[in-house]
């Protein structure tokens, strides 16, 4: 069995609303993400393909993770579904809106339509808490079939792992399937 991987990095900010001390509160990180992908044999030469004797090309799995981390999460923020305030931000700038985030309203600020459009841009509602763990696990679930799909069902994702901090780091993990 071979493994390749392959990283990229993204800025984004999250809160952990339960966490007891300061990772409650809205912050970010430069999330290193990390795809390992795995295939039992390397693409044959006989056909003289591009990516002959490569598991895959690692172009490939940069384009993966650009397309479905990067492109959606970069320079985002990242809010649990549950979290009150998702709501509360994506209410701002809206007939429901209420204070203090009303003041975004104004046109002084950012103008009248501005900010509510920035906001529906910058947040990105996710449906897990938004660890590293569950964001490993959800990113995966994101990554695996894409990958799957772009390496005609050759390669799988075996791992992928969430850097939050250049010292930590959560991983998910796919469970083993037979090929048949
Ligand atoms: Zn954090």
């Amino acid at each position: 069995m071979f493994t390749v991987s392959r990283s990229i990095d993204i800025d984004a900010g999250h809160r952990v609303p339960f966490h007891a001390s300061k990772c409650r509160h809205l912050h970010g990180h430069r999330w290193k993400v990390i795809a390992i992908a795995e295939a039992e044999e390397t693409v044959d030469s006989a056909e003289g393909a591009a990516d002959s004797g490569m598991v895959v090309d690692f172009g490939v799995l940069k384009q993966v993770l650009m397309e479905e981390i990067n492109d959606v999460f970069d320079h985002r923020f990242l809010l649990w579904q549950e979290d009150p305030l998702a709501e509360i931000l994506l209410r701002a700038g809206t007939a429901e809106s209420i204070p203090p985030a009303a003041f975004l309203e104004s046109e002084e600020v950012t103008g009248p339509n501005l900010a509510r459009q920035d906001l529906e841009e910058s947040i990105v509602v996710v449906p897990v808490i938004p660890t590293a763990e569950e964001l490993a696990r959800y990113w995966a679930g994101l990554v695996a079939p894409r990958l799957r799909e772009l390496s005609g069902d050759r390669v799988s994702l075996k791992r992928l792992d969430v850097w939050e901090t250049p010292n930590s780091c959560a991983s998910y993990e796919l469970a083993w399937e037979p090929r048949l």
